[in-house]
């Protein structure tokens, strides 16, 4: 977890040290990756983290599907201690993924069609999205009195991922971990009062 943040945080205040008199146009780039980071948690959750593809093997199925899903239930979705974590937050090697692969190819692909200032500011909203990913995953496993959860998004989006976790409902509906757009887009919004 310490290595997970030290890493992501180390990345947004390095992408936000690169930007320079930033136009106003240029802060497009933020409610942009907003929403790639919402459409992209979506369709990596609802696909390869529950379903099987011979392509990509079984690593995402196995560690989303079947372990996430079986050790935090719907039923028991709270963790006990820190070592419950090992499976709560993503394996150190999808952050180090992230940083040496996943962002060097978004800045060479960004960087001769967009200003510097964008492609960076593009970069530290991923950085920032995987961030907000691991918050509200985090706090979606908090016991339900938990103080954090006065917060009117953690609550929401606490009970959101609470239906998830039911088995029968997980490969179907609400994918969305921080808000859920494209759950509401896609019509995989599942709501209690539904039952
Ligand atoms: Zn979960
Ligand atoms: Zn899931």
């Amino acid at each position: 977890v310490f290595f997970n943040f030290s890493v992501l945080t180390v990345l947004c205040l390095y992408f936000l040290s690169q930007l320079h008199n930033i136009a106003l146009a240029e802060l497009l780039a933020v409610p942009a990756g907003l929403l790639v980071g919402n459409i992209a948690v979506y369709t990596i959750h609802r696909f390869p983290l529950h379903h099987r593809y011979k392509l990509i093997g079984n690593f995402t199925f196995r560690n989303h599907a079947q372990w996430h899903h079986q050790f935090y239930t719907n039923e028991m979705i709270v963790y006990d201690s820190p070592k419950d974590f090992y499976i709560l937050f993503f394996p150190p090697g999808v952050v180090l993924g992230f940083t040496f692969v996943f962002l060097p190819i978004c800045y060479y692909l960004m960087k001769d069609i967009l200003s510097t200032n964008t492609v960076f500011l593009t970069l530290f909203m991923y950085a920032l999205y995987f961030i907000l990913y691991e918050v509200f995953h985090y706090v979606s496993h908090l016991p339900e009195t938990h103080w954090a959860l006065h917060f009117f998004p953690f609550r929401h989006m606490r009970t959101h991922h609470l239906l998830h976790h039911t088995p029968a409902l997980m490969a179907k509906y609400n994918f969305n971990i921080v808000f859920p757009l494209c759950d509401y887009l896609c019509g995989t919004v599942y709501k209690e009062d539904r039952t």
